[in-house]
């Protein structure tokens, strides 16, 4: 499936959350969902009662555009998600958070996971010391995620942390400032995952 490319505010509109796809933006009075918090198109405010099926649908969703990621490869989670041992809703959302995007939006270094997936692409990140480019490199405890010496004279990549480095990280990541390095502790339980969603409902819909 093609990824999306419109405007991205409709997507929370329409999941009627936020789904803080737009980096800063999101967290000021300019967010889309707070000056129009109906979906959009003719009959974005109407009020039907959501089926079962509808739920489940619309937590799909979500997650899947909460983190970026496309349908078949959300699928894949699933069925490894189902494969590991424990609950296969939080192995679920713990795949998609240890995603290698995902991680590089945590520790600050990118706007929006949007903006982190592109700079992972560019190749400004290593993890272990070696070059990875693949946004949906999954990371390990105990990886190290650090930005490339090149790329940290980027501007782009100055401007980002300048902007967005003093932001706290979850508790499962740890950040060094002076190195530009990140290490992952652990990977993350459910209480440290803030995606608003109910994965049980994604877990009934793939089950049926
Ligand atoms: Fe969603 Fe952010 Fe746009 Fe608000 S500003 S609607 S949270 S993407």
């Amino acid at each position: 499936m093609a990824r999306y490319t419109g405007a991205v505010c409709k997507l929370c509109r329409r999941e009627g959350k936020k789904l803080f796809l737009k980096g800063e933006r999101c967290y000021t009075g300019k967010c889309a969902l707070e000056r129009r918090s109906y979906a959009p198109g003719q009959h974005g405010q109407s009020r039907k009662k959501p089926t079962e099926y509808g739920l489940q649908l619309r937590a799909k969703q979500q997650a899947k555009r909460y983190y970026g990621i496309p349908e078949k490869q959300f699928y894949k989670y699933f069925l490894m998600a189902e494969r590991k041992q424990g609950v296969t809703g939080e192995n679920l959302l713990q795949i998609c958070e240890s995603r290698l995007d995902n991680v590089v939006y945590l520790l600050g270094w990118a706007n929006s996971r949007a903006e982190a997936r592109q700079l992972v692409n560019h190749g400004h990140y290593k993890v272990n010391g070696k070059r990875v480019s693949i946004p949906s490199y999954l990371i390990k405890a105990g990886d190290e995620v650090a930005i490339a010496d090149k790329s940290k004279e980027s501007e782009k990549i100055k401007a980002t942390i300048a902007a967005m480095g003093s932001k706290p990280v979850p508790q499962w990541l740890d950040r060094n400032d002076d190195t530009l390095t990140g290490k992952v502790l652990a990977l993350p339980t459910r209480e440290q995952i803030e995606v608003p969603v109910e994965e049980h409902l994604i877990v009934e819909l793939y089950s049926k």
